[in-house]
């Protein structure tokens, strides 16, 4: 009898990549931001921060909260704290005036986009190049 092998990791990867095909909307919870991201991300986010997801931006400052901390707090705590502050810094500043923050965000997640996938580089209207490619190719196949 042989001995049943564990699932090999190629396995694993293959269904790691079939997992970041699908692409969901994932709300932060620190300031509401919608980001469309993979599953395979939005699970890694949730990981990092009890079940939460936030967004990029968030995910730093919430970092920071943590590393400026002079006692040894939670991922939970520091998140609540970041919140806080979001929240004091909204009251003061009034309605946000400033899309900069969302900005740096998409800016981020195109880059991020542009370096996972290849695909989105190519995604762009066809030049004139290209489609005269398509034509040597349709030549070729009839
Ligand atoms: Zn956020």
């Amino acid at each position: 009898m042989a001995a049943i092998s564990p699932p090999v990791p190629e396995n694993r990867a293959a269904a790691v990549l079939i997992g970041q095909m699908d692409v969901e909307f994932a709300k932060c919870e620190c300031c509401g931001l919608t980001e469309e991201c993979t599953g395979a991300y939005i699970e890694g986010i949730r990981r990092r921060f009890d079940g939460k997801w936030i967004c990029g931006l968030c995910s730093e400052a919430v970092q920071d909260e943590i590393l400026k901390s002079h006692e040894i707090i939670t991922t939970e705590e520091a998140i609540a704290k970041h919140m806080n502050f979001r929240k004091k810094f909204a009251a003061a500043i009034g309605p946000p005036p400033d899309p900069t923050p969302h900005l740096i965000t998409a800016m981020r997640q195109i880059l991020r986009r542009s370096l996972d996938s290849p695909r989105a580089l190519r995604s762009s209207p066809a030049t004139p190049s290209t489609a005269a490619d398509n034509q040597i190719r349709r030549r070729a196949l009839a």
